[in-house]
């Protein structure tokens, strides 16, 4: 068995190259870039480049808004990371994502519609110690035919990515995408406008600017524009979690649903398994079994201290009490993400909302991912908050 650790922002296996930052950069506090060509051409600053940022900067660079898109890493993506494993497109972040209008329109639009995938089953089940027993929806019956559909690429996740990237760059120069340039904090610019610190010690001034990153980096992100929508984001709680990614010889179990949940006062390493083979027909391969085991994503912690060997031991020795005796599994990848997702119990629906209301005018909050949803929420909100910049970049 091979275990093997990928710290999230290492450059995937599969990316392409990026353009490193320009230097000196074209773009670097040049007043006479700003406005300089005319209402179209009203810059836009785009912060995070994960699919919340992407996407925002992908649409107003369509409307035909000048674009930067900075991202602190040198990999696009940010939660989404596709990691080829036994040749599968294994999921390191998210492994699908609800069929919601804005979400396969987005798809649909970026050329994608033909590598959508659909799970084979929602049937999914609780393990309590004595056996698995099937999660049953309201009324008694088997939590099967879910309403919303999950869907995923065939490629994996990071296909969106690539795609999202690919257009970005097909509209250069308007549309410019920079990794490796972490901002620092936005502030408002004499006149109008906003002047973004970077890491890098340039400073860029925009006519408008989307925050696509998770809401505690959103908040110090904003403090100096607005201290009380920092207030407001910091509210967020996020949970950390691993990800173990697994491929079994053979067909060891028969694995009748897409996996379980593991409830946390059962006081298990993992807290769910996800069958990927039988989930998900692009993961349905004969001779081997992909099988997703996540841990922590809590308030339970002993995981962190734990190497990734031991990890993957104890995820193993799980699986085998929930499901029966196994060969060790061939392969083993495990992805450690800090503050990966909110705190549910942090959650309140009206906090973007407030936040958002908190800043000021051509200052937008992309970042679905504290909104209570997951990709396709993130696709919804970066769909709005383009909006709100253009709304603010034509007013101005
Ligand atoms: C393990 C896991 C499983 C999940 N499962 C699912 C699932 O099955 N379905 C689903 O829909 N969702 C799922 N989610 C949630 C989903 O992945 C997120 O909601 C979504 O990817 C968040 O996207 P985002 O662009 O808002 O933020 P991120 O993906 O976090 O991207 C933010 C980006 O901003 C960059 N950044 C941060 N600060 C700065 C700065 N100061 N300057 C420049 N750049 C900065 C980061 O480097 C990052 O690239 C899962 C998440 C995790 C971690």
């Amino acid at each position: 068995m091979r275990a093997m650790t990928d710290a999230p922002n290492l450059p995937g296996p599969t990316r392409p190259a990026l353009d490193p930052p320009a230097s000196p950069s074209p773009w670097e506090a040049d007043p006479a870039a700003r406005g300089a060509v005319g209402p179209g051409g009203s810059l836009v600053a785009v912060v995070g480049g994960g699919i919340s940022g992407l996407t925002s900067a992908y649409l107003l660079a369509r409307a035909g808004a000048r674009v930067l898109l900075l991202e602190r890493s040198l990999r696009l993506g940010g939660k989404i990371l596709t990691q080829p494993l036994a040749g599968l497109p294994l999921e390191a972040g998210p492994d699908g994502f609800l069929d919601r209008p804005e979400a396969v329109a987005l798809c649909r639009e970026l050329g994608l519609e033909s590598e959508l995938v659909e799970t084979l089953t929602t049937r999914a089940y609780r393990w309590e110690g004595n056996g698995l027993r099937l999660l049953e929806a309201e009324g008694g019956r088997p939590a099967t035919g879910s309403p919303a559909r999950l869907l995923s690429l065939r490629g994996g996740l990071q296909r969106l990515v690539e795609r999202l990237e690919e257009d970005m760059r097909g509209l250069a120069p308007r549309a410019r995408v920079h990794p490796l340039t972490p901002v620092e904090g936005v502030e408002p610019a004499a006149g109008a406008g906003f002047r973004l610190r970077l890491g890098t010690g340039q400073v860029v001034r925009a006519d408008a600017v989307v925050i696509g990153t998770p809401a505690h980096q959103a908040a110090e992100l904003v403090s100096a524009c607005s201290p009380g929508a920092a207030d407001i984001l910091m509210e967020v709680r996020y949970l950390d979690l691993a990800v173990i990614n697994l491929i079994y010889p053979g067909r060891p179990w028969p694995l009748p649903g897409s996996g379980f949940l593991v409830a946390e006062r059962d006081g298990r390493l993992i807290s769910g398994c996800t069958w990927l083979s039988s989930k998900w027909p692009h993961l349905d391969r004969p001779g081997c079994t992909a099988i997703r085991v996540t841990v922590g994503g809590s308030g339970r912690r002993e995981w962190m201290r734990l190497d990734d060997a031991t990890l993957v031991a104890e995820a193993h020795r799980e699986l085998v009490l929930a499901l029966g005796p196994a060969p060790r599994p061939d392969l083993a990848r495990v992805v450690r993400w800090r503050q990966a997702v909110p705190d549910p119990r942090s959650l309140d629906p009206g906090r973007p909302t407030r936040a958002q209301a908190a800043l000021p005018p051509g200052l937008a909050l992309a970042g679905g991912g504290y909104r209570g949803g997951g990709i396709a929420s993130c696709i919804a909100a970066a769909g709005e908050a383009a909006a709100l910049a253009r709304r603010h970049l034509r007013a101005g």
